[in-house]
């Protein structure tokens, strides 16, 4: 069955539509500068180069319609028209409480989705504007939300909650809920594939190092632990977002640099992590550019990155009372052997012995890079998100695949 799979955001809208079955992309682009003047939609077929066509978008509907008539155009189009889409695949970045799988979306769904506005303000109403585009565009074609969130719902209640009052929990949903949720599920399942065993078996830590980095503790096919929190704020040092902080920080830059709640958040989410410690940039190829010409807080910043990545592996094996796997996916991590290298340094304690070699060859393919009688194995796995959308949406329609 073929699945167009929609990431919509506040201003573009990245969409590929492809085979759920075997994987093939048929068709993937991204519409830009909805609402904005010179707006384009650039679009590749089966692989090929791209084709921009530049398009007046004044919202997501006129959007969505603009990607169906490229996609069904006779000059650059993949299909002859739109009942060659079996169903539609949403990513949607928060789905609190309210939803531990995918789902069909109905009105009470969208009831549902809109109820997290305030937990995910910025993606909840882009992705819910490109939901509704797609039901004006394609009545009767079914569409399914796929969660950031959904994957870490297993979480037990030690692991999610934050000792605060408990009242904050009740009234306002303060909790962990994690993110890359649908990356780190397709990821530790693929490693139980590759390495021949049940995914119920396992102990597996996912490590998704991207422009926004998240580590997940999967113990038999479930999430019981992650590092992002209420937001995607947590956990690792990121590009530009800061992580773990002491909380007493935020209060503390406040009053001194006499701030207000608006412009820490600011600083916190766009002016910290990798960037606002070497001063460089949030890209780690600028990082190890800059690190290679003696620029100290670059290392220091690719330093500290890598020994957040090991504390968390080391925590999530204590988590989970061991560790079968750590998975390396992402940007970051499935492009860069010594990133995967500093985050296993040092820890043939518990098992993990990286293969130099094996290593430092692998870039952005499947590959088992621990040492052949290493009691721990360590995969690069790069991510394929839209694919584990397709297949949800495909699962949730009851379509064979
Ligand atoms: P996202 O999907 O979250 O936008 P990606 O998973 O595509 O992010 O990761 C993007 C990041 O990957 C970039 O910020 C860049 O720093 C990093 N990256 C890509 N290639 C390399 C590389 N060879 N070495 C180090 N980092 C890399």
């Amino acid at each position: 069955m073929n699945v167009l799979v929609i990431n919509a955001g506040s201003s573009s809208l990245k969409y590929q539509f492809l085979n759920a079955a075997n994987g093939q992309v048929l068709a993937r682009g991204v519409a830009e500068r909805i609402g904005l003047s010179e707006a384009f939609i650039k679009q590749s077929l089966n692989g090929g180069d791209p084709t921009t066509l530049t398009v007046d978008m004044p919202n997501h509907k006129v959007a969505v319609q603009e990607v169906l008539t490229a996609l069904t155009s006779d000059q650059h189009g993949v299909i002859k028209d739109m009942s060659e889409i079996d169903a539609v695949g949403h990513r949607v970045v928060h789905g609190g409480e309210k939803f531990a799988s995918s789902v069909l979306i109905t009105p009470e769904v969208k009831r549902a989705i809109r109820g997290c506005f305030d937990l995910a303000p910025l993606h909840n109403p882009p992705n819910m504007t490109g939901i509704e585009a797609c039901e004006d565009a394609m009545p009767g074609v079914p569409q399914v939300a796929v969660f950031d969130t959904a994957f870490h719902q297993s979480m037990p209640a030690k692991a999610y909650m934050y000792a605060l009052p408990y009242e904050y929990y009740e009234k306002h949903g303060v909790r962990r809920y994690g993110f890359h949720g649908t990356s780190h599920a397709y990821v530790s399942q693929r490693a139980a594939v590759l390495l021949g065993k049940p995914y119920e078996s396992l102990k597996i830590i996912t490590c998704h190092l991207g422009n926004g980095s998240s580590i997940a503790a999967v113990r038999h096919g479930r999430c019981i632990d992650t590092s992002m929190g209420l937001t995607p704020l947590a956990g690792l040092a990121m590009g530009t977002r800061c992580g773990d902080i002491d909380p007493a920080i935020v209060t503390f830059i406040q009053e001194k640099e006499q701030l207000d709640a608006h412009a820490v958040d600011e600083i916190l989410n766009k002016k910290s992590g990798v960037f606002g410690i070497s001063g460089v940039s949030s890209d780690f190829r600028d990082l190890y550019d800059a690190a290679g010409e003696g620029h100290k807080r670059a290392s220091l910043a690719l330093d500290m990155f890598k020994y957040q990545c090991r504390k968390f592996i080391g925590a999530y094996a204590a988590a989970m009372g061991g560790v079968d796997a750590v998975v390396f996916t992402a940007g970051i991590a499935e492009n860069n052997a010594d990133i995967r290298l500093g985050a296993c340094d040092g820890m043939g304690y518990m098992g993990i012995y990286i293969d130099p070699y094996k290593n430092t060859a692998v870039k952005g393919r499947e590959a088992i890079v621990s040492t052949d009688d290493s009691p721990v194995k360590v995969l690069v796995i790069p991510t394929n998100e839209e694919l584990a959308i397709a297949r949800e949406t495909a699962r949730i329609c009851g379509m064979a695949l």
